[in-house]
């Protein structure tokens, strides 16, 4: 069996998962779990979501707190669907998502972007914000339209999004 047994850091982030569960009225008797587990596992992504866990890894650390809130309010957004969907959909996505990964982006595109939009919905559009500006930063040209194009909002979008709200 693989060993999830959590670290320090991993109780924290638990404890900032949370703390965010508050703007989360289903997840609120649903015991999500985070977990740090290898890159090797998926080094694809920083987080990614299977029912009610949320899988994190050593980029996730890498990141500020503000960006680390920000990404764990979406992936909770990500947590929502999955438990709604249920086991063998989430399955069949998830198996889906692995096989298409680079060359069909439309189902990421749909997903991601309204994923994001309720991230903002929740009240964290702010700290998305922190965390695109942060990526638009560290990331070239090329590998950012390659981002946008999954469906994640650029940093203007959530902008003018949070304009919209007020
Ligand atoms: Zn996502």
């Amino acid at each position: 069996m693989l060993d999830l047994s959590m670290g320090k850091s991993s109780n924290e982030y638990q404890k900032m998962a949370d703390d965010l569960i508050s703007s989360f009225r289903s997840l609120k008797d649903k015991n999500v779990r985070v977990f740090i587990i290898p890159k090797w596992m998926f080094w694809w992504a920083t987080a990614f979501v299977f029912g009610r866990f949320i899988f994190i890894n050593k980029n996730f650390e890498k990141m500020d707190k503000v960006s680390q809130v920000a990404l764990l309010a979406h992936e909770l957004c990500h947590v929502e669907d999955s438990i709604k969907r249920g086991f063998l959909q989430e399955l069949f996505m998830l198996l889906y998502e692995g096989l298409s990964w680079g060359f069909d982006t439309k189902l990421s595109r749909r997903v991601e972007r309204a994923v994001d939009l309720r991230t903002i919905k929740k009240g964290y559009g702010k700290e998305l914000l922190h965390l695109e500006l942060a990526r638009e930063k560290k990331f070239s040209k090329k590998k950012l339209e390659k981002i946008h194009s999954r469906g994640y909002l650029s940093s203007q979008e959530i902008k003018s999004l949070m304009g919209k709200k007020k």
